[in-house]
């Protein structure tokens, strides 16, 4: 999926990405010396104490859409010649996905981490469905995200996709997760219709989306092909629960118990991805995303207590304008003592056993959208901060 979306990207050109350097995230920048992010510096709101702290030396673990996309060139030569047959094919013929690109990381862009890439996926070019996927399989697990960009409707995917799974064909029409195993075939995706841009994102437990095995481009007529109906790979797709479940799709008022903020952060849970999500298979890691709202009873609300864990997590936090990179909101997170401070989308890498959070949502101007992943099924805190 990683090489389809990126090489969308570049066919589009929707997204201008050419003054844009890999070196700042492939060397180890001394501590301190990390180029400022967009919004680092921004004080706290009015009656908060803020410590002095002398560096930010932990600034690298976030990532902005500016550090986490590597030169085009760097991109396009992993589509094998296959791919870049098909798409060359379809936009001949007129029919293309426009997508832009939000922050994603791989192993080169954090050392040691797996991949998490994200995309706005926002217009339909031409009359028919545009192939995204050659059939394929990898050695590790992966989950795909198609997630509506409505916060006030938020399972609605806003449009049609057809996937794949080995020999069965699912349409979607709702925000969806997928889980797929390693070993299990998957793909194609089509993108049949657009009303309303959404999000397509997918994580795999690899520091970088490479496949054992990939289908002929043209060997099999999919759009004529018959899929078996038995439905043995329902139980992969997970949808959002109706509303009033506890699980997901229900609007809540939370944050943890802070002295002194007595506010409320407003949010919707979607689809949840772990070792109970699918039948027959615990190994699934943690994915979740969620909506945020609209913070009640005052700014400042507290999410998170520091802790640290013994698994990694990529954290994302990303606005609900495609073409802007504004969060509309003001997060505030803390990385080993140090505070940062973030109105712009980004990703945070928490490596295994680094001390992050406390976190807070300053503001909220418009909704935006969350995720966490981590490499684990059944995340548990090594420590965290006594509760107050
Ligand atoms: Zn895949």
């Amino acid at each position: 999926m990683k090489k389809l979306l990126v090489y969308l990207l570049c066919v589009c050109a929707i997204v201008t990405i050419g003054a844009l350097t890999f070196d700042a995230v492939q060397t180890p920048a001394p501590v301190g010396a990390w180029p400022s992010g967009p919004n680092l510096t921004t004080p706290g709101p009015t009656g908060t104490t803020v410590p002095t702290v002398p560096t930010l030396a932990f600034e690298k673990y976030f990532i902005f859409t500016d550090k986490s996309a590597p030169a085009p060139d760097s991109w396009t030569i992993r589509l094998t010649p296959q791919e870049k047959q098909m798409f060359a094919d379809q936009k001949a013929a007129g029919s293309y996905v426009e997508n832009v690109l939000m922050p994603s990381l791989d192993d080169q862009v954090m050392w040691g981490s797996f991949y998490a890439e994200s995309v706005w996926t926002t217009k339909l070019h031409g009359t028919k469905p545009v192939q995204m996927e050659l059939q394929h399989t990898h050695d590790y697990d992966e989950c795909i995200n198609f997630i509506g960009s409505d916060p006030y409707n938020q399972a609605d995917l806003g449009g049609t996709i057809t996937i794949w799974l080995e020999d069965e064909k699912y349409t979607l029409t709702e925000t969806s997760t997928i889980y797929i195993p390693r070993g299990m075939k998957h793909g194609p995706i089509y993108v049949d219709k657009i009303d309303r841009y959404w999000n397509s994102q997918i994580i795999g437990m690899a520091g970088q989306p490479w496949r054992n095995w990939e289908e002929e481009y043209g060997a099999v007529n999919w759009q004529e092909k018959e899929s078996s109906t038995e439905g043995k790979y329902a139980k992969y797709i997970i949808s959002m629960k109706p509303s009033g479940a506890a699980e997901s799709g229900v609007v809540e008022a939370a944050g943890v118990p802070d002295a002194g903020n007595p506010g409320k952060h407003v949010f919707a849970m979607l689809n949840f991805l772990n070792g109970q999500a699918v039948p027959g298979h615990p190994e699934a890691f943690f994915f979740g995303s969620s909506w945020s709202m609209e913070l009640q009873g005052g700014p400042h609300v507290k999410m998170e207590y520091e802790s640290y864990h013994d698994f990694n997590e990529v954290l994302g936090l990303f606005g609900s304008d495609p073409y802007s990179t504004d969060l509309g909101a003001e997060m505030e997170a803390w990385i080993q003592g140090e505070r940062y401070i973030m109105t712009e989308s980004f990703l945070e890498w928490v490596p295994a056993g680094m001390k992050h959070n406390p976190q807070y949502t300053n503001y909220i101007d418009r909704p935006y959208r969350g995720f966490w992943a981590f490499n684990a099924s059944a995340p548990r805190m090594a420590w965290e901060e006594p509760r107050n």
